[in-house]
């Protein structure tokens, strides 16, 4: 059998969207599952949007998501190069088949407007029928196009669609899917300045890059047809095509910017890790027997299959993306979550937040706090204070615990009492703090919430965090004695 040969071809008009993402990661997969190629294509015909900041953001998430190419761009192999589609117009690539379907009869120029073909798609819709271009140039005589060139006037040039009958696509997830020829357009393969149309150069590009699948999203199954018939006009074997089902937002519309952030490296920024973005996508239009969530990438590349992709719609989900997040935080080490936290402070340029900070120290307070992170932006607000000289008491937490009617009768001899009796303590493992506290609490008669609560906010500021005894441990004696004996100044001593 030959090698399985797939391919991602972005268009560099934005950013990289879940919804690319999505069908790179397929490709990704399903290359490495058949141990095929994958290949990364830049289908930068469009002049007006295309931009190279855009190829950068779009290389850069592949990167980031380790979504690694086989050929592309930097990875270049001579029989297929390049890799970018206005580089390849500048080889002539395309112009060659263009010239073959014009002396074929299979194309035309085309001399009409914009304007005009706008009033002819209107005039169409008015009438009840499909808008599309009317072929008015299809029957022009030679003479009549010589007529056209000496008037100066430029022409796109259309393929001739076959006019009756239809065209059908076997897709690998939809089934057979039947188009009415006469519902289509002769559309434009080539700009009047030279530039192919993406269904043209599409076309071109994965028969000479030896496509064996086309997998992407189903808004390009309307394309289809009018690519299966530049194939068919041309003589070339198809790759098999496979249309991912659609991602739609909470209310049901296919997933935009309206939804909240759709750009990947958004969710980068936002301290998701690129396992829980795969992860998540790869649960969107495809699942195993078992409705397993949560797989590993090489689990993933073993499991993945056409056959299990779906063709009904699946709704994105950031509550569950989030809970995936926390799991793979969850799976990692407290170090490599650390390193991890490292680089996305380098990434969102906010190196900042920890100066200063003991890094020894932080690396046991993300520890600490390990089964709480969900979003790697989240861990300074869950460690700051145990890195503050002056630390910041929340109101309620103080009001709460420290000075309401019922607490300020054992708060008040509980930080007093607890600053000396630490004083002497030579032990201060979280296991003999806590025992600490519990006999403290017997012999004074109090609840021993009534001894831990007080302590908690003493030394954090807050009424939420880290085990109390652990959390003493890590700080060491002279910290917490300090801070309790500043906190009773501050609020007993006034
Ligand atoms: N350049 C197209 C896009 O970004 C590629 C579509 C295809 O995969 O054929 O949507």
């Amino acid at each position: 059998m030959d090698t399985i040969r797939v391919r991602f071809a972005p268009s560099p008009t934005g950013d990289l969207h879940i919804g690319g993402v999505r069908t790179a990661l397929f490709n990704y997969l399903y290359s490495k599952n058949k141990n095929g190629k994958f290949i990364l294509r830049i289908e930068d015909t469009d002049e007006v949007r295309s931009t190279k900041e855009s190829v950068e953001v779009i290389l850069s998430a592949m990167k980031w998501l380790k979504l690694s190419w086989d050929e592309g761009p930097g990875n270049e192999i001579r029989e297929y190069a390049p890799y970018y589609q206005m580089e390849r117009k500048e080889k002539h690539i395309y112009k060659k088949y263009l010239d073959e379907l014009l002396n074929k009869d299979l194309a035309y120029p085309c001399y009409c407007t914009t304007e005009e073909v706008d009033a002819m798609r209107k005039e169409a819709q008015k009438n009840k029928f499909p808008p599309k271009y009317d072929g008015r140039c299809r029957h022009l005589s030679v003479e009549q196009r010589k007529q056209k060139e000496v008037e100066g006037k430029t022409a796109v040039i259309r393929f001739k669609m076959p006019q009756g009958g239809s065209t059908v696509l076997d897709d690998l997830i939809r089934g057979i899917v039947e188009f009415d020829n006469s519902l289509l357009d002769d559309f434009v393969i080539m700009k009047a300045n030279g530039v192919p149309t993406y269904n043209f150069a599409c076309v071109v590009d994965d028969y000479l890059m030896k496509i064996t699948h086309v997998l992407r999203g189903d808004d390009h199954i309307s394309n289809t047809p009018k690519q299966i018939q530049i194939y068919t006009a041309l003589g070339w074997n198809m790759p098999r095509f496979a249309h991912l089902s659609m991602i739609l937002g909470p209310d049901g519309a296919r997933l935009s910017k309206r939804h909240g952030h759709t750009s990947v490296l958004e969710y980068r920024k936002e301290g998701y890790l690129q396992e829980a973005l795969i992860n998540y996508l790869v649960l969107l239009g495809w699942s195993t027997q078992d409705s397993q969530q949560i797989f590993t990438i090489e689990e993933l590349i073993e499991k993945f299959s056409l056959e299990r992709c779906g063709v009904s719609p699946s709704t994105f989900d950031t509550a569950k993306l989030l809970w995936l997040n926390g799991e793979k935080i969850r799976a990692k080490t407290p170090l490599e979550v650390y390193d991890l936290f490292v680089d996305w402070l380098k990434y969102t340029n906010n190196e900042s937040l920890i100066s200063g900070w003991d890094k020894d120290l932080l690396k046991q307070a993300i520890a600490l706090e390990h089964d709480k992170i969900r979003l790697l932006k989240e861990i300074p607000s869950l460690v700051d204070f145990f890195f503050v000289k002056e630390v910041d008491y929340k109101e309620d937490a103080v009001m709460k615990t420290l000075l309401s009617e019922e607490s300020k009768v054992f708060a008040e001899m509980v930080l007093v009492e607890s600053a000396n009796r630490l004083l002497e303590k030579e032990d201060f493992s979280a296991s003999s703090l806590e025992q600490y506290a519990r006999d403290f609490a017997e012999e004074k008669k109090i609840k021993t919430g009534q001894v831990f609560h007080p302590l908690r906010v003493a030394i954090s500021g807050r009424t939420q965090g880290p085990s109390l005894f652990h959390m003493m441990e890590l700080m060491g004696k002279d910290e917490v004695i300090r801070r309790i004996n500043v906190a009773i100044n501050k609020f007993f001593r006034k």
